[in-house]
């Protein structure tokens, strides 16, 4: 099952994320975390995309979408695998829509996690109080300010993937402002859905 997560930053892709490796056993490819890696690693891409990545800014669509095209054809890819953080841009959509046609493979489906944009806020400084609390350090751009930027990223050039997927009658819109019990539930009964 090749799947696609999307939502504004706080939506708690993360989270639902890790329900469905678990449920599906399908892995989680969340560009953020791999980018976040290459950084840590200091590897071309990553020195490339720190100063990026700490303005809040998006990375280059051919950057990212190489670093996708490369992860998809390990071997635990092959009975799919959900995206988190990607496509971000209607030009990565595109770019993977190419990938996908020419691997001869199919997206499933798309879940957009929909949460009240004044949640969002309060859902960072929760998030940020519970990574100092476990004595870990916060991320670099899980600050208000960056945050704001990062949103506003979303609104411009992400948000427009919704009407893309809604067009190829892939997206699944659950609603982000229950419980995490109550949108894995959700998550789960569409997944059922596509593929009991
Ligand atoms: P969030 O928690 O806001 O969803 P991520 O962990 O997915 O953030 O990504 C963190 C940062 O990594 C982004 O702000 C961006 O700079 C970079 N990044 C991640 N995925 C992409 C992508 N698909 N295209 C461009 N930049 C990306």
């Amino acid at each position: 099952m090749i799947l696609i997560f999307l939502g504004p930053p706080g939506a708690g892709k993360g989270t639902q994320a890790a329900h469905i490796v678990s449920s599906r056993a399908i892995p989680q490819l969340s560009t953020g975390d791999m980018l976040r890696a290459a950084v840590a690693g200091q590897t071309p891409v990553g020195i490339q995309a720190k100063a990026v990545m700490d303005a809040g800014k998006l990375v280059s669509d051919e950057i990212v979408a190489a670093i996708v095209e490369e992860r998809i054809e390990e071997d635990d890819c092959a009975g799919g695998f959900l995206l988190d953080g990607f496509p971000r841009t209607l030009a990565q959509a595109e770019m993977l829509d190419a990938m996908l046609r020419k691997k001869e493979r199919v997206l499933d489906a798309v879940i957009e996690l929909r949460v009240d944009e004044s949640a969002l806020m309060s859902r960072l400084r929760s998030r940020i109080a519970e990574t100092k609390a476990r004595g870990e350090e916060v991320r670099k751009d899980d600050n208000e300010e960056t945050f704001k930027k990062r949103l506003e990223v979303y609104k411009e050039q992400t948000a427009p993937l919704i009407p893309y997927y809604e067009k190829q009658g892939k997206l699944k819109v659950v609603d982000g402002m229950g419980s995490v019990e109550a949108v894995s539930a959700a998550i789960d009964a569409i997944l059922d859905e596509i593929r009991p």
